[in-house]
């Protein structure tokens, strides 16, 4: 059998979940599922984040796996309806949706569900992705609470600078000044906003990354905050090569060998999740050494470097992310972040749980 495989860790989720609630204060905690859990698997993560408050899924069959599996937490549609089709299994599951646009209020208002919904009111304070205009909050407050599809409110609203130094002040400030006179429960913070801006709590906190152990900053590790990675990545070399001075290994020869040494050939490529902009100097362990990747990464294979690891050959173990080599590592050295390494685990790779 091919040697990749994926272990996820049931355990880190629900230590990471209590990171979450102890940053939290009085806040409760939605556990952010969505992407198929960041590539965890929905159910793996239900069972894992099961103290959860509640949980924020994407799509409305999301939400209804989740019934399905036994969920009697508040379910969240973080984006809302897609159609006025979707009422009624919203009222019929009691799932939370967003209502971000305008719209959205119409097919309510024109198809009101047998059992009035706890709706999440977004508004934009700054990000400008989805949400309705923070200036136009009296009139669209006013029709919502008087919506007879709506039973409850809550205010929301979505950071586009929690992980940098620009921070959340300039949109939740403006946020919670206008909004503050309705005195409903309101909801703003990812895992950035939580980790670093406890003032952005409110009700309800929705963090995802951090529950699979990915940091969101670029200048804290995810072992820093306390975090567990809950994905490990591991292979095994299946072919040893040795290169002379001058020469290349793998597509293009990217990379080209300065003195003799020797080349790992890794079972691991892009058709696995693993990033193909990987550069030459990726982070990797070998043997529970470090090591970087060489070259160009294949659709199923990548090369290590051997070099002061002689007593490491066919068989010996790789691990491509996980406790020894943060994903958030690899993530950036590849020029992106670990929230798409996760979640672009891909399906040929055979996952281990464990507790
Ligand atoms: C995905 C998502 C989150 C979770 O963000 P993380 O950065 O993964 O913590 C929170 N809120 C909304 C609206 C989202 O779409």
């Amino acid at each position: 059998m091919r040697p990749i495989k994926a272990t996820i860790s049931l355990g880190a989720m629900a230590h990471n979940l209590r990171v979450a609630r102890s940053h939290a204060g009085t806040a409760r905690v939605f556990a952010v599922v969505k992407a198929n859990a960041y590539g965890h698997g929905l159910s793996r993560a239900r069972r894992a984040l099961a103290a959860a408050d509640g949980f924020a899924v994407l799509t409305l069959e999301e939400a209804a796996n989740l019934r399905l599996m036994g969920v009697e937490q508040p379910i969240l549609l973080l984006e809302g309806l897609f159609g006025a089709d979707e009422i009624a299994t919203c009222a019929e599951l009691d799932l939370w949706p967003v209502l971000h646009q305008a719209g959205q209020l119409d097919w309510l208002e024109r198809a009101p569900p047998a059992r009035p919904l706890h709706v999440f009111l977004k508004f934009d304070s700054g990000m400008h992705r989805l949400g309705m205009p923070l200036s136009e909050h009296a009139a669209i407050v006013e029709r919502a609470r008087h919506l007879p599809g709506v039973a409850d409110l809550t205010l929301m609203t979505h950071f586009a600078q929690a992980d940098e130094p620009a921070g959340v002040d300039w949109q939740l400030q403006p946020f919670l000044r206008e909004l503050g006179v309705y005195g409903l429960p309101w909801s703003s913070a990812n895992s950035a906003a939580l980790l670093r801006h406890p003032q952005s709590s409110g009700a309800w906190v929705r963090p995802g990354l951090m529950l699979y152990g990915g940091s969101p900053f670029a200048d804290l590790t995810a072992a820093q905050l306390g975090l567990k990675p809950a994905m490990t990545l591991q292979s095994e070399i299946i072919g040893v090569q040795t290169l002379q001075s001058g020469e290349g290994a793998g597509y293009g020869l990217l990379f080209r060998a300065e003195r003799p040494m020797r080349v790992g050939v890794v079972a691991c490529g892009y058709a696995d999740g693993y990033p193909r902009h990987a550069p030459t100097g990726t982070p990797v362990q070998v043997d529970g050494r470090m090591s970087r990747t060489l070259g160009r990464v294949s659709m199923d294979m990548l090369c290590v470097d051997l070099d002061g690891l002689p007593e490491v050959g066919i068989g010996s173990p790789v691990m491509l992310w996980g406790a020894g080599v943060p994903v958030d590592a690899v993530a950036a050295a590849a020029g992106t972040v670990s929230y798409e390494l996760m979640c672009a685990l891909a399906a040929r790779v055979p996952v281990v749980e464990i507790e």
